[in-house]
């Protein structure tokens, strides 16, 4: 099996190589993130290491960006110990599975065999109600033709309500869907911030998807 590490830091890329190696496995290595997207799009890993915290792009952007390039190698992102929300970021882009340094071999070995017995099944990561789509892992989103720029938090949101269409959603599922846990939710952040998704979504093209739900919470309407 061939697998592509992405590791800036000299020692843990000399470790993950002689380890992978001395399991059986065929390595190349890089430290950056721009030359792993050329390295994976020019040939075949079954399975590609990538640190998140790297020079130039970071692990993130360079798993978004390779799956933009259409490279569908399975992603196993090494993060450093807490970086819990790096961890679902990592898997929103695309990413199939994360282990947090320091590790054990093998583990890391296991890991690899398994991400890489999965495959490189062409990922679907577009998700869309009525004309309204929004593609996960390069986290773009259209309202028909016309592309939308979001911020962050505000594409958090659009994605809760984009995977529950028709469904009422609470202010504290919003709450989860876009803020960490240390958040005050007796704000009104999630008011403001549906009226941000509404001038962005919905205003500009005449709609009013995002209903409010009184007393409840918000819906985008399915149709
Ligand atoms: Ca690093």
């Amino acid at each position: 099996m061939r697998v592509l590490v992405v590791e800036d830091e000299p020692k843990m890329a000399r470790l993950l190589r002689r380890g992978l190696e001395e399991s059986g496995f065929v390595v190349d290595a890089t430290d950056r993130g721009e030359d792993a997207v050329w390295m994976a799009a020019s040939s075949t890993y079954d399975a590609i290491l990538l640190d998140v915290m790297l020079p130039g792009i970071d692990g993130f952007e360079t798993c978004r960006r390779l799956r933009d390039a259409e490279v569908w190698s399975p992603v196993l992102m090494l993060t450093a110990r807490g970086e819990v929300e790096d961890r679902v970021s990592g898997l929103d882009g695309g990413a199939d599975d994360y282990l947090v340094k320091p590790f054990a071999f093998p583990e890391l070995t296991a890991r690899v065999r398994a991400v890489a017995r999965r495959g490189s099944p062409e990922r679907h990561t577009e998700i869309a109600v009525g004309d309204l789509r929004m593609d996960v892992a390069s986290r773009r989103v259209w309202r028909g033709e016309t592309e939308i720029s979001l911020s962050s938090t505000e594409f958090c949101l659009l994605e809760a309500f984009m995977r529950r269409p028709g469904q009422v959603l609470s202010r504290l599922d919003l709450l989860e869907a876009g803020w960490n846990m240390d958040y005050d939710n007796k704000s009104n952040v999630i008011a403001v911030y549906v009226g941000y998704l509404r001038n962005k979504i919905d205003r500009p093209f005449g709609r009013e998807d995002l209903e409010t739900v009184r007393r409840v919470g918000y819906r985008l309407r399915a149709d």
